[in-house]
């Protein structure tokens, strides 16, 4: 159906605005009310299994079958308070959008009776049908079914009338087929790495947790604009489309006010995700016109992902009640700017103690840079594996490609920080150190919080910056999950830690005094990991350049950037860190290759759709009217005069015709080469191929297109244009 853009405006601009009515709410009255948390645990368990479900939540010990019944009806009776008839495992698979199989608690039986249907065993597993899930051949090959299985680290919550029960997807031969299952697994490991380093500092840490804050961009876009534009619709991107005259070049959209309809959509999802025990928090508007972003405080990283996850999702529910549409895809529109989700992560202690944050002692200033420089180390060992983490066919317009910065991972960490680095280098000796020089070390260390404090260096073009007590990883994507980069981040600092305190351990039993030791590691971190140490401006051509020189990779597209989850490297550090086997590693790498060509093969499509079925016909259109009105202009004039005049129709005749002759061309070749790619068997040629030979022939069509639309009597026009989808409020 072709919905013309003057309908869907004129459906936009007779909208009655939905009020923002704004009375004072206190968030404490409702924060969690939908979750099953500590309160709701405390009121509706037994003392027993709540202290059971609390173990298994900070020990990862394992719930019984018995506890496991008492729960499930505790759980069924607090749901039910909240009008809850349905329940449902609620899992991520590797499609990178969350699943759910919704089940009634009872169903009717004869007489009149109801049965049961959720119990412990429902509570703890279930078989979900999902074969359409993707899985990497796993299932195909060893077992057709997969389980999901109850987390008790992130609380069940209720939506609408559902009890939605967080947990892992693996496969019966028990690989993980979704993305929590690894996630768990690195912190697992990461806690244990980490609380052996701690104690070299304070013995009372038995406990440390990755922290994560995310901080999520997004675009608005009005729903009727949104259908009158199948690419929108269809693959969450603008295909088609000239820049505006008036772009994000002025940036006053920047921390300006935000419109009334977006602050009402704003409140209504912030209002649900609080219920849902989202602790969001910031909001503003972002670079772009139309581009905002929300922030919440940060929490354990695994609770952290699935608020994220969660949060996309009612956005996008909410978003319709407000007759828009949420443009959560990396690059909506080219030419503005993309957006991200900064993971901004850290480390932090039973006893209260974030391990990125220097302390006021300098015991506990050598613990902070002990962690901070142990994260530069293994950025720095596994750059490219992080790269590959954050790779998708559409975060790759943000990293690498024409408009965005280049896909090099560097660590920016502030001017003074990297002073205490170089003079940690300059200063230790691998000897032994006198005593003086201890002291002059220690001295250093001392001073690092003061020089912290005004730490006012913000490096934006970093793709991985220490901001003052946390890094943020910011080359994350807007629609990703963050269980990828974070698996991937803590697992690498896992690996590291692990590494480090053997290397320190190796000095001490030679007779070398702990922090001597200590200091002697660190300094061989820093040796070794400079060249990924970078201040400068990383969006720069100057950069591109220095990095080659560096040997740092810059790899620009998903294809190449997915291997690094099948280096030898790759596959024996997860092995050894018990996180995934080299055939979930191999089942994963087929997955996100197989989903990158289905995206580019799916825009493809509908860039042919577009451009023979939408743009041609109106230009064709167009062109007609212009040949009516030179053959009336020979009809009236006489030869002089009419060569004087309908030179420039003639002109512009010609100009359609050749940008019809190159959309036509181009996408026949185009659907040659797709034909061609589609009879390739293996994923990684294929995707290659889709990448290389495919994906060119975009940027061609949309230039002819593009033009077309300049030339083209904005009144037949039929796709909303970029000034109507940024600036229509
Ligand atoms: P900005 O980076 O915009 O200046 P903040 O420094 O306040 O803002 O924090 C940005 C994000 O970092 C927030 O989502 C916040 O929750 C998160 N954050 C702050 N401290 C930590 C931490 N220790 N661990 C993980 N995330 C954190
Ligand atoms: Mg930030």
């Amino acid at each position: 159906m072709a919905f013309h853009r003057f309908k869907a405006l004129e459906t936009v601009l007779s909208r009655t605005p939905i009020e923002v009515i704004l009375p004072s709410i206190k968030v404490s009255e409702f924060f969690g009310e939908n979750v099953f948390g500590i309160d709701a645990m405390k009121e509706f368990l037994s003392e027993e299994a709540f202290k059971n479900v609390m173990d298994a939540m900070d020990k990862g010990t394992r719930i019984d079958r018995k506890m496991a019944d008492q729960v499930a009806a505790s759980m069924k009776s607090w749901a039910s308070s909240k009008g809850a008839t349905h329940y449902t495992h609620w899992f991520q698979p590797l499609t990178g959008a969350t699943a759910e199989k919704h089940d009634a608690f009872f169903e009717p039986a004869e007489g009149g009776r109801a049965i049961e249907r959720f119990g412990g065993s429902q509570l703890a597993q279930q078989e979900p049908d999902a074969s359409s899930f993707p899985n990497g051949g796993i299932r195909n090959t060893f077992e057709a079914r997969g389980y999901t299985a109850w987390d008790p680290s992130s609380p069940a919550f209720v939506i609408g009338k559902t009890l939605c029960i967080p947990t892992i997807f693996v496969s019966y031969t028990g690989e993980a087929l979704d993305f929590k299952t690894p996630l768990l697994k690195a912190l697992v490991a990461l806690d244990k790495a980490a609380v052996d380093v701690c104690q070299y500092f304070d013995k009372s840490v038995t406990k440390v947790t990755a922290t994560l804050g995310w901080e999520q961009e997004y675009f608005l876009v009005d729903e009727a604009l949104y259908y009158a534009r199948p690419d929108l619709a269809m693959t969450g991107r603008t295909l088609f489309g000239h820049s505006p005259a008036k772009g994000q070049q002025l940036e006053d959209h920047y921390f300006g006010s935000i419109p009334d309809r977006a602050t009402a959509f704003m409140r209504d999802f912030e209002i649900e995700s609080l219920k849902l025990g989202i602790p969001v928090k910031t909001r503003h508007n972002e670079v772009a016109p139309n581009q905002f972003e929300c922030a919440p405080v940060f929490e354990e990283c695994n609770l952290a992902v699935d608020h994220n996850q969660l949060l996309m999702d009612v956005m996008e529910k909410i978003a319709r009640r407000h007759n828009f549409r949420v443009l959560l895809h990396e690059k909506p529109y080219a030419g503005v700017n993309g957006s991200g989700k900064h993971n901004n992560w850290s480390l932090s202690t039973n006893t209260g103690k974030n391990l990125l944050s220097p302390g006021k002692t300098p015991k506990t200033n050598l613990q902070f840079l002990t962690f901070f420089i142990n994260t530069v180390k293994a950025v720095h060992d596994n750059a490219d594996l992080l790269r590959a983490s954050i790779a998708s066919a559409n975060n790759d317009h943000r990293l690498g490609a024409n408009e965005a910065p280049p896909a090099i991972v560097s660590i920016f960490l502030g001017t003074q920080l990297s002073e205490v680095l170089d003079e940690l280098e300059s200063k230790v000796k691998s000897g032994k150190m006198s005593p003086d020089e201890k002291t002059a070390l220690k001295l250093g260390v001392g001073k690092i919080p003061d020089i912290l404090l005004d730490n006012t260096d913000r490096n934006r073009t970093s793709p991985f910056a220490f901001t003052g007590n946390k890094f943020e990883f910011r080359a994350v994507g807007s629609s990703a999950n963050c269980s990828g980069p974070m698996t991937v981040l803590n697992a690498i600092m896992t690996d590291q830690l692990i590494k480090f305190k053997s290397d320190v351990d190796a000095l001490i039993a030679k007779d070398v005094e702990k922090d001597e030791a200590i200091f002697q590691a660190l300094r061989q971190c820093i040796v070794d990991s400079k060249k990924i140490r970078f201040e400068g401006n990383g969006y720069g051509d100057e950069w591109v350049k220095e990095a080659a020189k560096r040997g740092l990779s810059n790899i620009k597209t998903t294809p190449q950037a997915l291997a690094a989850f099948v280096s030898k490297q790759t596959v024996d550090l997860f092995e050894r860190l018990n996180i995934m086997s080299e055939r979930e590693q191999y089942a994963r790498y087929d997955i996100y290759l197989e989903t990158y060509t289905k995206k580019i093969q799916i825009e493809s499509r509908v860039i042919g759709d577009i451009a023979l079925s939408h743009i041609i016909p109106t230009a064709i259109k167009y062109q007609s009217s212009l040949i009516e009105n030179v053959k009336g202009l020979k009809e009236i004039m006489n030869d002089t005069d009419f060569k004087k005049v309908a030179n420039i129709q003639l002109q512009m005749i010609n100009e359609i015709s050749g940008h019809i002759n190159g959309i036509k061309t181009k996408v026949d070749e185009m659907t040659e080469a797709r034909k061609r790619a589609n009879t390739i068997n293996d994923v990684k040629k294929q995707a290659i191929e889709y990448c290389e030979k495919v994906k060119e022939y975009f940027e061609v069509i949309r230039k002819h297109a593009d033009e077309l639309e300049l030339l083209i009597d904005d009144e037949a026009w039929p796709l909303p244009k970029y000034r109507e989808l940024l600036f229509t409020k």
